[in-house]
C-alpha cells in the first residue's frame, strides 16, 4: 500500500501579523511549524502501514526552509518525503497551488508506484481556506472524505474503505472506493512520541527535489499571476459592543425591545 500525504509548513498562528496595505500574513521572522492537521495525517498513515505494509511519502510544497517540515514527518515513521519549490509558484493562491502539487504528486506517483490513500489536513491554521485538499483530489478526481475523524474498515483486497466524517450535523460513516483522498481532523488520532530509530533516521535522510525542471508544469496555471483570487482587503473585525440588558415587567422588556428594533424595521420596509 502506497500512502502519500500533503503537508504544509505554516507560521505559528500565535505570532503571525498582517499587512494591511498589501493584505498578505509578515511570515518574516515567525517561527514555522508543521501544520497540525498534518501531524495527525502522518501518525495515521504510518498506523496504517505498520498494519498494512507498505510505505508513507510526504509532499510539501514550501521555500527550501520546508524541508524543516519534512523531516518532522520523517522523524515520525514516513520513508520518503519530496519538496516541490520553484520560484514560479512564487503568490500562488489556492487553486494554483493545488495545481502546483496535483503535479507534484503525479510525479511521485511516476517516481514511487501508484497511490492508495491520499491524506492532507482540513485545513492550514494561515490560510484557513481547507479548498486545497478539495482542489487536488478533484483534479485526480477521486472520491474524497472530508473532516475524517476514523477509518473503520480497509479492505486493500476488495479496494474500499468505511470511514466516518463530522458534518455540521453530526457524524457519517461512508464507503468509498479506494484510491481515496481523505482530509482529517485532529481528533483523528492521538499522536504518539517519535522513536529515536525514526528521529536519526530523519535527521540523516536527504529531502528529494521536485521544481519546473523535473516535473512537467504548465507555466500558465502557477504563481500569483494565474491565481484568481485577489485579497482586496484585509482587516481585523471590529470588536462587537456588549448587548443592552433591558429590565423590568415582561411587558416593559417587550415594549423597550419594540423601540429599540422600530427604526431599524422602518429601514426595512
Ligand atoms: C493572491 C494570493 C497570493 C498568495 N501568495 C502566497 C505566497 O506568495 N506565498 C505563500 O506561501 N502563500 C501565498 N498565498 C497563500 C497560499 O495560496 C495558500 O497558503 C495555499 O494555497 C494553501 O491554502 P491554505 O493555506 O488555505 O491551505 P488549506 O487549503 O486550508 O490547506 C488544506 C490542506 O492542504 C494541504 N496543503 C496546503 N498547502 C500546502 C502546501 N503548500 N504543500 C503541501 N500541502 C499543502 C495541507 O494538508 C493542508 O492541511 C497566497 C494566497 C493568495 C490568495
Amino acid at each position: 500500500m502506497h500512502i502519500l500525504v500533503f503537508v504544509k509548513q505554516v507560521p505559528d498562528a500565535s505570532q503571525v501579523r498582517v499587512n494591511y496595505e498589501t493584505g498578505t500574513l509578515i511570515r518574516e521572522g515567525v517561527p514555522a511549524i508543521l501544520n497540525p492537521f498534518e501531524e495527525h495525517a502522518v501518525e495515521e498513515a504510518v498506523r496504517l502501514k505498520n498494519e498494512y505494509g507498505g510505505k508513507v511519502t510526504i509532499i510539501t510544497m514550501g521555500p527550501p526552509q520546508a524541508s524543516e517540515a519534512l523531516k518532522q514527518c520523517l522523524s515520525r515513521g514516513a520513508d520518503k518525503a519530496y519538496l516541490l519549490s520553484d520560484r514560479i509558484f512564487a503568490g500562488s493562491d489556492t487553486l494554483a497551488t493545488s495545481y502546483a502539487l496535483y503535479e507534484g504528486a503525479r510525479k511521485i506517483v511516476d517516481l514511487e508506484g501508484d497511490v492508495d490513500l491520499f491524506f492532507a489536513g482540513k485545513q492550514a491554521i494561515d490560510g484557513d481556506t481547507a479548498q486545497t485538499g478539495p482542489g487536488i483530489a478533484t483534479r485526480f478526481n477521486l472520491p474524497l472524505i472530508t473532516y475524517l475523524i476514523k477509518i473503520d474498515e480497509l479492505n486493500l483486497e476488495e479496494k474500499y474503505v468505511i470511514a466516518t466524517r463530522l458534518t455540521e450535523f453530526g457524524q457519517e460513516t461512508i464507503k468509498a472506493p479506494i484510491p481515496v483522498f481523505f482530509t482529517v481532523e485532529e481528533s483523528l488520532n492521538i499522536l504518539s512520541h517519535s522513536p529515536l530509530p525514526y528521529l536519526i533516521k530523519a535527521e540523516k535522510a536527504e529531502i528529494e527535489l521536485l521544481s519546473g525542471k523535473n516535473v512537467p508544469l504548465d507555466k500558465e496555471q502557477c504563481g500569483l499571476k494565474h491565481s484568481p483570487t485577489m485579497v482586496k482587503k484585509a482587516f481585523t473585525p471590529e470588536k462587537r459592543q456588549r448587548g443592552a440588558t433591558l429590565s423590568g415587567t415582561f411587558d416593559d422588556v417587550v415594549s423597550q425591545t419594540a423601540d429599540k428594533i422600530a427604526p431599524f424595521l422602518k429601514k426595512v420596509s
